[in-house]
């Protein structure tokens, strides 16, 4: 019978760099003391990232909530947006911000990310883009959605928050579509502490998102456009720079951790282990989502999320509830029943993956999942 565990294993822990690594790289921003305002470290990581992800057509935020609201605003997207309800909320809230109608669709069963025949029957004369995410890191089925974006003349945009590092046959995700959002918050696989970024295929729009990220500043004494405050800081740069050196060590231990999962839980009925990514997709191991089968498992996806609670397990249900269920968007209506999306949100739970999780552990977990089956279904 497995035990608790003595502390508490959350869905996921930061990577941090050695204390005295971060010490060492604290003594620049000293030195300089320039804490903000597109700083020498902040210009550094820029140019770390543009090499990462193989272009200039790259700008930094405070995080990737304001570089979304950025994006929408710098493109100058209006009227009706056509978007996923199986993603975190601030996919949505982005939009609200900007004065835009959400229009809910429906998300496709294998990776959860937009239908994107859902999407073409949704289009209306005041739809001006499409904003898709890919969801646990799971690239969207791009081509389609990119088809559909050409042959109605409307933008692509990606929330890549979960994205980061992905690769569809062999480019950075960011090259799909017209821009891309990335969240670096800590609870991302990879983190700047806080910390957005967006990739665009327009390198006219640069400009225009460095004004907005700074009051519109274009000089001392000029502002040429009504912008907001969202510029990362050189603690963030410092962050950013570090554990992106760490980064093939972060995703080859999550790699594992899946493998493990899969192995292991593949033989738990009513565990139903996530898709596999197509061909050609280098995956991330951002997320390990499953869903549980009621009847198989013997209890429902909350039962098994408050059982494992007494295990000192804290896993997570991302995406529950739907987005357009929260009080504040419950008032849209839209023509979609969400059907795919509603049956993910009552089933998914995302289990704990980090790179410092020991596979013992996993294996722990795995032991009381298996556990809590059987004594669930006598
Ligand atoms: C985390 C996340 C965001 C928001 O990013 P922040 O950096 O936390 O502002 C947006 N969309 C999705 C899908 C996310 O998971």
């Amino acid at each position: 019978m497995p035990t608790p565990f003595e502390k508490p294993i959350y869905v996921t822990r930061p990577f941090l760099p050695p204390l005295e690594q971060f010490s060492e790289g604290l003594k620049e921003i000293w030195d300089n003391a320039w804490l903000t305002n597109n700083g020498p470290l902040v210009q550094r990581y820029q140019k770390a990232l543009s090499r990462h992800f193989e272009t200039d057509h790259l700008c930094l935020f405070n995080n990737g909530t304001l570089a979304l609201q950025i994006a929408l605003q710098g493109m100058q997207i209006t009227g009706e947006v056509i978007t996923t309800p199986y993603t975190f909320v601030a996919t949505t809230h982005a939009l609200y911000w900007n004065k835009i109608r959400p229009v809910f669709v429906d998300i496709e069963p294998n990776h959860y990310t937009l239908d994107p025949a859902k999407v073409e029957a949704a289009i209306t004369p005041w739809t001006t883009a499409i904003l898709a995410v890919h969801v646990y890191g799971f690239p969207c089925q791009h081509a389609a959605l990119a088809d559909i974006a050409r042959r109605h003349n409307l933008h692509l945009i990606y929330d890549a928050a979960h994205a980061f590092d992905v690769k569809v046959n062999g480019a950075p995700i960011g090259q799909l579509g017209d821009l891309s959002m990335f969240s670096f918050h800590s609870t991302k696989l990879y983190h700047s502490i806080e910390g957005g970024m967006l990739t665009f295929a327009d390198g006219g729009l640069k400009k225009t998102f460095d004004y907005l990220k700074n009051f519109g500043f274009a000089g001392e004494v000029e502002v040429v456009m009504p912008g907001t405050n969202a510029k990362m800081n050189e603690f963030q740069a410092l962050m950013g720079l570090q554990v992106l050196n760490y980064l093939p060590m972060i995703i080859a231990n999550r790699r594992k951790i899946s493998e493990l999962y899969r192995a292991t839980l593949a033989a738990v009925p009513g565990i139903i282990l996530p898709p596999p990514v197509d061909p050609g997709v280098d995956y991330n191991y951002a997320y390990f989502p499953v869903e549980i089968n009621e009847t198989e498992f013997g209890l429902t996806r909350d039962e098994l999320h408050e059982a494992l609670k007494k295990y000192n397990i804290f896993t997570r249900r991302y995406f529950y509830p739907l987005v357009p269920d929260f009080a504040c968007y419950r008032s849209l209506s839209h023509q979609d029943p969400l059907v795919v999306a509603r049956s993910a949100a009552a089933r998914i739970l995302t289990l704990p993956i980090y790179d410092s999780l020991s596979l013992e552990h996993v294996a722990r977990i795995c032991d009381t999942l298996e556990h809590i089956q059987r004594s669930a279904k006598t």
